[in-house]
């Protein structure tokens, strides 16, 4: 069986307020990316794709993977304008992988997400080969209401049905391909998740996958704080 992660950091961190893209922003001293890329190198994962934003190839080349002797991540891509985008430039990548180096299931990972362990990778990827879509996430805590334009709540769904969303989302390879490649055809449907881009074109139960509450995206500044707390309490 042949495993692979995609990891992106081509996103251009704007909520961030800050001129660094937030990728190459400190966390206890290490890049804010070398976190993921070390838990994928101590998973079971065989290959990691790192999918940076255009210019970044340089910088991801020298200051993570030699800097640090990442053995796994095998190519650095660029990524495209959207996240939707930068996971398809990493799929087609693993796609032209000669047949025995293809993969058989595969990880998407937001670089952004620096806490993830290598547990919960091994664990998504043996709960993959069971379910063949497996979402990361965790029960929300707060009551989430939706709203119409003016702010009006129009509905407040029960909580116990209710999940965060993380990364990784693990897929079986040939699956979450077919559905990017169709996704590709029609540019208009607006997407911010894998796991809702495989569910509109296949019929498969997806899974949701206990996560961690500390598995946060760095998305402002004060996110940086918490993951630093949370990085020195584990
Ligand atoms: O923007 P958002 O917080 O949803 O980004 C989630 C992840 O997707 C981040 O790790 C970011 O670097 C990545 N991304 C990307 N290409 C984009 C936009 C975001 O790889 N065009």
């Amino acid at each position: 069986m042949v495993t692979a992660g995609i990891v992106l950091a081509g996103g251009k961190g704007t909520r961030m307020q800050s001129d660094i893209p937030k990728q190459y922003m400190e966390l206890d001293g290490k890049p804010l990316l070398f976190y993921s890329l070390h838990a994928f190198e101590e998973s079971s994962v065989d290959s990691v794709v790192l999918v940076t934003a255009e210019g970044g190839e340089e910088y991801c080349r020298k200051e993570l993977v030699e800097r640090y002797g990442f053995q796994k991540v095998t190519a650095i891509i660029t990524g495209g304008a959207e996240r939707y985008l930068s996971v398809w430039n990493g799929l087609q990548d693993l796609e032209n992988q000669s047949v025995e180096k293809r993969p058989d299931y595969v990880l998407i990972h937001d670089g952004a997400r620096p806490l993830v362990t290598p547990e919960l990778i091994n664990r998504l990827l043996s709960e993959t080969q069971n379910y063949g879509a497996c979402v990361a996430g965790m029960p929300v805590k707060d009551t989430i209401q939706m709203t119409d334009e003016h702010g009006v709540i129009t509905l407040t769904p029960k909580r116990e049905s209710l999940w965060i969303a993380q990364t990784p989302q693990a897929f079986e390879f040939s699956m979450v391909y077919d559905a990017y490649r169709q996704l590709m055809a029609e540019p208009e449907i607006q997407v911010t998740d894998d796991a809702m881009v495989v569910g509109l074109y296949h019929e498969v139960n997806i899974q949701m996958v206990r996560g961690s509450y500390s598995n946060l995206k760095i998305t402002t500044p004060d996110d940086l704080v918490l993951a630093e707390a949370l990085l020195k309490k584990h």
